[in-house]
């Protein structure tokens, strides 16, 4: 079973949470309740090892040509906020 990253936007408290693929993201906090964003996976390397690439990720820009910071990581645009 994949873990997932949360970060707290309010708080910032980061956490795991061990999902099945088909469950609904987390969207409180457990610490005080407020919204979370889910990070990509990369660092922690529960669900991509190895730097394969060819993992699904969830695009924080449409495509690299309109995320040029992106492109310049070489990751093109799949690797996470760059602003
Ligand atoms: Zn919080």
């Amino acid at each position: 079973m994949p873990a997932y990253e949360y970060l707290c936007q309010a708080c910032e408290h980061r956490f795991d949470l061990r999902q099945k693929m088909s469950d609904p993201e987390a969207t409180e906090c457990p610490s005080c309740g407020g919204a979370v964003k889910r990070l990509i996976s990369g660092g922690a390397g529960a669900i991509v090892k190895g730097g394969g690439g060819s993992f699904p990720q969830v695009p924080s820009c449409p495509s690299a040509s309109q995320c040029p910071a992106a492109a310049q990581m070489g990751c093109g645009g799949g690797c996470g906020p760059v602003h």
